[in-house]
């Protein structure tokens, strides 16, 4: 049975790297000149190929309706852009500053927030993209610079998205959680360690609605980011929280939050990460999504639509509320248009 009336995936890489190659060059000169160890600084480095076969497949498989597809790691917004010309009855897209990274890692500009923000400016004026995401532009080449960001500085870059996103009427996007497994640097996205933060641009931009990417948990079985941004959400009408790999218990933790409820979350798996999800038996939770190091990179295509629409059916709430998390609260976010009036609960006033 379908799990609700219109099932959108707010987090979806459509787009694959072929890795293979460049992780046999690790090591070597032009790897370290490029400034990549392992996988997670070498997919900023390589082309993304067009996966949507395989979306397509796992959408039709789970009956997800619509997918919000997502740039980053050196995805580009050109496929994505492709894909919604292509199926715009299945796709939207959102857009990040691409560009602006790429000549700056190619040593043809200073990378500077000014410059990425510039960018995104100009790709939400084509009228192609629907938000800003996933996460907020970082410097790329923080590896090589090796300057930690401190508070005051990120906010301030945070603080001139946010303006790009008040100007184009759009959401925003903060990217929270680790992965396991890949040596995640800290000053790429502070933000993602520091959720309070957001504290403050939630109160600075009452206007703009901010989406914490993977509500705290984008991988392993730490709660500490989670209990974070509940309570973040929880204190702003304006701050939302994704939840696609979110185990059933961590849903209630936001449910529960009188001021959080069903109308601040939004399903979105994260479809394409390649994220493993572990089966633990008798531990707590029994299944999570993690990488874990010394099993290696993943190589088939995760099937995390599925687990998490289980972890989501496990929820014993009102079909209304869930309607909610798995599209409504998305399609009001986004604007995106369904063919029938009232068959979504009111949220708001
Ligand atoms: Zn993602």
């Amino acid at each position: 049975m379908k799990l609700g009336r219109y099932i959108i995936d707010t987090h979806v890489h459509a787009q694959r790297h072929a890795a293979g190659k460049k992780l046999k060059e690790v090591g070597t000169e032009e790897t370290k000149k490029a400034g990549y160890q392992d996988l997670s600084h070498a997919m900023r480095n390589l082309t993304t190929y067009d996966n949507s076969e395989r979306l397509l497949y796992d959408m039709k498989c789970y009956d997800v309706d619509m997918c919000i597809l997502c740039s980053a790691f050196g995805m580009n917004n050109e496929i994505n852009v492709q894909l919604v010309e292509k199926y715009p009855d299945k796709f939207r897209a959102l857009c990040c500053a691409k560009g602006t990274a790429d000549k700056a890692r190619a040593g043809e500009i200073e990378w500077t927030i000014e410059a990425a923000c510039a960018e995104l400016d100009q790709l939400l004026s084509t009228g192609k993209f629907i938000g800003i995401g996933e996460g907020a532009p970082g410097n790329p080449l923080h590896m090589q610079t090796r300057k930690t960001l401190n508070q005051s500085e990120r906010m301030d870059q945070l603080r001139k998205v946010m303006d790009v996103a008040r100007k184009h009427k759009v959401p925003a996007r903060v990217h929270t959680g680790s992965p396991g497994m890949y040596p995640i640097p800290y000053t790429y996205w502070p933000e993602n360690w520091h959720p309070y933060w957001i504290h403050d641009l939630a109160t600075e931009y009452p206007d703009v609605t901010i989406i914490f990417d993977h509500g705290g948990m984008q991988g392993g079985n730490q709660e500490d980011l989670v209990d974070q941004c509940v309570q973040v959400a929880s204190n702003h009408d304006n701050v939302y929280l994704e939840t696609g790999i979110y185990w059933t218990e961590l849903y209630y933790k936001a449910l529960t939050n009188p001021n959080v409820g069903p109308e601040k979350l939004i399903w979105g798996t994260d479809w394409g990460a390649s994220q493993p999800v572990q089966t633990r038996i008798g531990t707590h939770p029994q299944t999570y999504v993690m990488q874990v190091r010394k099993d290696g990179i993943v190589t088939h295509q995760v099937d995390v639509m599925g687990w998490s629409l289980k972890q989501v059916a496990r929820l014993n709430i009102s079909q209304d509320d869930l309607n909610l998390i798995l599209g409504g609260n998305a399609m009001r976010i986004y604007n995106i248009e369904f063919p029938l009036t009232r068959m979504f609960r009111k949220v708001g006033q």
